[in-house]
């Protein structure tokens, strides 16, 4: 017992058909690097009781716990608590630090932990809310009684803690509204990156009761309530609930990202939900959460979990979305160019996110060309396009055509034949497409996303987040992102 069962997913695209068609390399075009990216910075690891100061010198979290836990009329809560709700805040963030809510309340118990915190409410609160805090910290009962009321306002926690955020990231310069770089090569800065990643609960426990085989003895065991199996990365199935965030940070400064929003996708198993359909969803509620209170041309990148129907929408906000090209798509006739005066024909299809010349090799394979883009343009509006200028090389000279790579009003009109839209576009092709030099860079950036979870692992203990169910693990995610943008706040204020 224990271990739940996992199923290999690997086996699953082992099976997948080798496509029947060949395509040409890829080439040197708008896409193409002239110089690589800088190597990123290497953050020196801070200790604890620095994080410590950076988190408490944060007025934002104070403001949030000010409008989520306002002063309620006695006997809504029972007992009043002994500590002001940014207390509670302060050691919520305080459990990624020191590993586990024990061992935070075990701190706060420490005189010079607690001074830390009472200078650091001095400095944003003032002298009589200083003053007035007890003489030592909060300990587990205080943190078990005030838990439930964060879990019961958790998702105004989240919304008022993500504003705060996107707030904190514009104000450090990220995201900033005009464009720095190119469309196709944005700045750091303006490049968000998200994951899928799974909290891993307390316990791997799925049965409630288990018998011992040895001696026959009926164990009770805790379950969480919402954990399943999760697909992490795409490929390796853990137990668990899935978190979904994005991120921003800085291009040569370290410890500059900041966590923009977070929520949970809610348990579905493999079986039940094999494209990822949920955290997909979520994820793009998130990044257009974000769009709303950050607007301006960014990138975002997600991974293969956004298909075509989840990047339409997205595009058409103004944000360039990038995501590794899902595999097995069939490649889809675009438009067959005619060149009366040099009495030529192009036949161009969409093939693995760009647009091609079809042709046939000698051995009568089928042979997708990829066809060189000049540029890529943006234009703005209430609805956003995008195109591509296609240099279609022929012996005659090359053609240049202008094809949309957002869904057109056309392409969601329905067909009479198959009554469904007349073309999934942003499926088929691609503002970045995979594969290219622009586009790996970009993926780049996503990996380094995915160390924000390496270190959320690397601070908790037998790398599990400490809490049971999907509220349980979002709010612990909620106080590690308050750790980390605090130091990021702290440490950008410091540097200029
Ligand atoms: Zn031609």
């Amino acid at each position: 017992m224990g271990a739940p069962k996992r199923r290999s997913p690997a086996s699953k695209s082992k099976n997948k058909r080798k496509p029947d068609y060949v395509m040409g390399p890829v080439p040197r075009d708008i896409f193409s690097l002239s110089h690589p990216e800088p190597p990123g910075p290497s953050a020196r690891s801070l200790p604890e009781l620095e994080r410590l100061e950076l988190l408490v010198a944060n007025p934002d979290l104070y403001d949030v716990a000010d409008k989520v836990f306002p002063a309620r009329t006695p006997g809504t809560w029972g007992r009043r608590p002994a500590y002001p709700p940014f207390i509670y805040m302060i050691l919520l963030a305080a459990i990624s630090i020191f590993d586990t809510a024990e061992m935070a309340c075990a701190s706060f118990q420490h005189e010079h932990i607690w001074k830390t915190v009472r200078e650091g409410v001095r400095q944003i609160r003032g002298d009589a809310a200083a003053d007035g805090l007890p003489e030592t910290g909060p300990q587990r009962h205080h943190w078990h009684d005030f838990r439930p009321k964060m879990l019961d306002v958790l998702q105004e926690l989240r919304e008022a803690s993500r504003d705060a955020w996107i707030n904190q990231a514009l104000t450090q310069g990220l995201l900033a509204r005009k464009r720095r770089g190119t469309l196709v090569r944005p700045h750091r800065s303006q490049v968000i990156t998200g994951d899928g990643t799974v909290a891993k609960p307390a316990s791997d426990q799925t049965e409630e009761f288990t018998i011992d085989k040895k001696t026959g003895e009926l164990k009770l065991h805790r379950v969480d309530p919402d954990a399943t199996m999760q697909l992490e990365g795409g490929d390796r199935e853990i137990y668990g609930n899935k978190i979904v965030s994005f991120s921003v940070r800085d291009e040569c400064s370290p410890h500059s990202r900041v966590i923009l929003n977070v929520d949970t996708a809610r348990h579905q198993s493999e079986v039940l939900d094999p494209d990822r359909q949920e955290e997909a969803r979520v994820a793009v509620r998130l990044a257009r959460e974000i769009r709303a209170r950050a607007p301006g041309n960014h990138t975002i990148v997600y991974d293969k979990a956004w298909r075509g129907k989840h990047r339409a929408p997205l595009i058409r906000s103004g944000l360039t979305v990038f995501t590794r090209q899902y595999d097995g798509l069939k490649p889809q006739p675009l438009k067959k160019y005619r060149y009366e005066s040099a009495g030529c024909t192009h036949d161009v299809y969409a093939a693995e996110g760009r647009a091609c010349d079809r042709l046939l090799t000698v051995d009568g394979k089928t042979l997708y060309n990829p066809i060189p883009v000049k540029d890529v343009e943006f234009r703005d509006g209430n609805e956003s396009r995008f195109y591509h200028v296609l240099e279609i090389l022929c012996r005659y000279g090359p053609h240049t055509e202008r094809i949309p790579v957002y869904e057109t009003r056309e392409d969601q009109t329905l067909d009479p034949r198959t009554k469904r839209p007349r073309f999934n576009r942003t499926e088929h092709l691609r503002i970045v497409p995979p594969g290219t030099e622009a586009g790996e860079r970009l993926i780049g950036f996503r990996q380094d996303s995915e160390s924000t979870f390496s270190t959320l692992d690397e601070t908790h203990r037998l790398r599990r987040i400490p809490a049971y169910g999907a509220d349980g693990a979002l709010l612990i995610y909620i106080g590690y992102a308050w750790a980390k943008n605090s130091v990021a706040l702290g440490i950008t204020r410091r540097t200029r």
